[in-house]
């Protein structure tokens, strides 16, 4: 084994050369179908003829000035996250540990320069996942996260999911912001109930607290809208976002009205890579895509028919599955017997899905996945069980 990459990472035993829409390629030019898009990341799908064009163009005029000049990239994209959101404002980053680590310094600055400066705190779910940056897992706090890591970040506290009494508990004149995942993604695919969203917002109202969402797995499209708590028909003050905006090129936004952001004055904070020409370039293409008419239609009917065959598939293998859960093309097999080892299983089968906590196994197909594709991955999931009933195993 190589360790000249740190081996942090448990990694299957997988190499693709290339990629094509919802497949990937190894180097024997065997195909798999992939229903994790990296985690949420190629959102459409692998080598997107507009998205390599864009790239492609931007990569010949201009990589990088820096953000001590004007980006006219940042602009346009900024311009069109504002036109599609509640924001007013947007700062870019490169990834979506950033795009919280903002969300939170900006949340914070609000009650600095507002001159209540003890309201520091963040209130955070349980099993959450916000990045892995020491401010961000101070954020989680779950145990698998900052295990040898510590001393933590003070200023976080972690209340149960779903629970309205220890919200309003933990909101008081120490309280900065509530920050939670609008369908918690790392944690095993665990939606927020809509209400519950409802009544969040309406506690960070009475007391002044900010709400910030985290969408950098749910947003960008992923459940079927633009981001995920438009179903719930709420909005946030601040918003995270990443993943499936860029599509693959690395990028995040930290989303925010106008209120919310006052105290993000020039100097307060800053990135060199983040807005970078080529990353706006893609994220604006990406964006545009998602906002064809249709495009979130098409995500909701495949996801419907997928969730259909995945609720049969769990009924028809009671021993194995528990329940399915999630929204739209972010659904989660919550599984009675090893996780890892149906996915194994499904390795064998050309089949790429994704592990979370909580045994669940995640299905996050690119959201250009065809309803014949879709099929498929049930297909292959079937074929996976029999496998791992015949005694396959990782
Ligand atoms: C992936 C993820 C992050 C971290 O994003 P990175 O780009 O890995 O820094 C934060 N929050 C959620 C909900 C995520 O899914």
């Amino acid at each position: 084994m190589s360790e000249s990459v740190l081996p942090v990472f448990q990694r299957a035993p997988l190499c693709f050369e290339r990629g094509e829409g919802c497949w990937l390629y190894d180097a024997h030019g065997e195909a798999y179908l992939d229903a994790g898009s990296g985690i949420a990341v190629t959102s459409l799908g692998h080598a997107h003829t507009e998205l390599v064009d864009v790239l492609r163009e931007q990569a010949g005029i201009l990589w990088h000035t820096s953000n001590l000049y004007e980006v006219a990239g940042q602009k346009t994209l900024a311009d069109m996250l504002v036109d599609a959101t509640f924001a007013d404002t947007v700062f870019l980053t490169n990834s979506g540990t950033e795009a919280m680590e903002a969300a939170v310094k900006m949340a914070r600055r609000y009650w600095h320069v507002r001159g209540q400066k003890e309201r520091k705190t963040i209130v955070t779910l349980e099993g959450s996942f916000h990045g892995r940056s020491l401010g961000m897992i101070s954020a989680a706090g779950s145990r698998k996260l900052v295990d040898g890591f510590e001393p933590l970040l003070p200023g976080f506290v972690q209340i149960p999911v779903g629970d309205v009494d220890s919200v309003a508990a933990v909101l008081d004149e120490t309280c900065a912001a509530i920050m939670v995942e609008t369908v918690q993604g790392e944690g095993g695919i665990v939606p927020l109930a809509d209400e519950y969203l409802q009544q969040l917002r309406e506690l960070c109202d009475a007391s002044g607290a900010l709400l910030i969402l985290d969408e950098i797995q749910c947003g960008a499209g992923r459940t079927g809208k633009l981001f995920a708590h438009e179903w719930a028909g709420i909005t946030p003050d601040i918003m995270g976002i990443a993943k499936g905006i860029g599509s693959g090129f690395p990028m995040g936004a930290c989303l925010a009205t106008r209120d919310a952001a006052i105290g993000m004055t020039a100097g307060t904070h800053g990135t060199t890579f983040g807005g970078n020409p080529l990353a706006c370039a893609v994220g604006a293409k990406v964006l545009e895509v998602l906002r064809r008419h249709g495009f979130l239609s098409h995500v909701q009917e495949v996801a419907g028919s997928l969730r259909d065959g995945l609720d049969a598939l769990v009924a028809d293998n009671r021993d194995l599955f528990d329940c399915v859960r999630g929204r739209g093309l972010m659904l989660g097999l919550k599984c009675r017997v090893v996780n890892t080892d149906l996915i194994a299983a499904g390795y064998a089968g050309h089949l790429l899905t994704v592990p979370a906590s909580d045994n669940v196994i995640r299905i996050l197909p690119p959201l250009i996945m065809t309803g014949n594709e879709a099929g498929m991955v049930l297909e292959r999931l079937k074929g996976a069980v029999v496998r791992y009933r015949e005694g396959c195993r990782a």
